[in-house]
């Protein structure tokens, strides 16, 4: 499925197989993931695609041919972070998820809405036993930069997850089985969403807007709405963090800086790092972590998209190539 231009519809293509070059490992895609980020990548809000492209990047594949690190036939998940330079100053301080010349898969290199796929296996994992294709695959962006986001909150005791989709619903149940109390933030009114953060070990779950009836230690927004900052730093206590998580987002309203005041922090999470995918996927099947899916077919793209957008969704939406359409 390729994006020809910001705003078009994805267009069914055959393309020619991807050759691996050295240090790349071919894949047939199993399954793969549908991120809010493919959504603003897709809507043109990320502005700098490489086009044509093939978005994706949440892939669980079967290597088809060996290569230095995997078998033939070994299941491999291929993440949002494809390449770093190695040498920039992110780089050589454990930070290459900040790196200057990042190649990111499904925006600078082709993706996973596809049935073949080259990555560079030095970015691959191995995915954990114990998930069917399309259940790790959202483990592998909405997971592990959750993830990150969660660790970057500090230690919180009482925690606000704002966005209830395919990431919140994974960290939900990392937060819980680390002892914390989860606060869910949706959409006003919408009971269904509320419910299901509930059924996930929320002790409670509101309009996000209007807050929770406590103070938080911290607050993770996941939605693209910049209202929701100033509100979530209006519901953190001193001290307290708020850890935006998504690629995008709306302006952030203007807002008194009492409510910055106090140490509290506001702070983005960009991107992955190896070590993040490495500690999370280890960590996934002792908790062990349940995602909730709904399976497309590759050709039901555009709907899984369409889904997203209206955040008429549980869980995380993954496109599976084998699937009839
Ligand atoms: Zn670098
Ligand atoms: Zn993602």
């Amino acid at each position: 499925m390729v994006l020809d231009a910001s705003g078009a519809l994805l267009r069914p293509a055959e393309l020619p197989d991807p050759t691996p070059e050295a240090g790349q490992v071919l894949l047939r895609v199993r399954a793969c993931g549908v991120c809010r980020t493919d959504l603003h990548i897709v809507d043109g809000e990320l502005t700098r695609p490489k086009l044509p492209l093939v978005p994706g990047h949440q892939i669980v594949g079967e290597t088809v041919s060996a290569s230095k690190r995997f078998a033939p036939g070994d299941r491999v998940g291929v993440p949002w972070l494809g390449w770093t330079c190695g040498e920039c100053r992110y780089c050589v301080s454990g930070r290459e998820n900040l790196c200057d010349r990042a190649r990111l898969t499904g925006y600078d290199l082709d993706g996973g809405y596809a049935e073949l796929v080259v990555a560079d296996e030095r970015f691959c994992f191995p995915v954990p036993d114990g998930y069917s294709d399309d259940q790790a695959a959202p483990l592998l962006c909405a997971g592990l930069i959750g993830y990150r986001s969660l660790r970057l909150t500090g230690e919180p005791e009482a925690i606000g997850l704002y966005g209830f989709g395919a990431s919140a619903h994974i960290i939900c149940q990392v937060a819980v089985a680390q002892g914390r109390r989860v606060f869910a933030g949706t959409r006003a009114g919408d009971d269904e969403t509320q419910e299901f953060a509930r059924s996930l070990g929320a002790v409670w779950a509101g309009d996000a807007a209007s807050g929770p009836p406590e103070e938080l230690d911290a607050v993770i927004v996941f939605a693209p709405v910049g209202e929701l900052v100033p509100a979530a730093l209006r519901h953190v206590r001193k001290g307290g963090s708020v850890v935006c998580a998504g690629i995008h987002m709306s302006d952030i309203p203007a807002f008194p800086y009492e409510l910055l005041w106090g140490e509290r922090v506001v702070r983005s999470v960009a991107n992955l790092t190896r070590a993040d995918g490495e500690e999370f996927l280890k960590l996934a099947p002792t908790i062990p972590i349940r995602t909730e899916v709904e399976d497309f077919s590759l050709g039901e793209a555009n709907d899984a998209l369409d889904r997203l957008r209206r955040g008429d969704l549980h869980g995380a939406a993954v496109l599976v190539p084998d699937m009839p359409s």
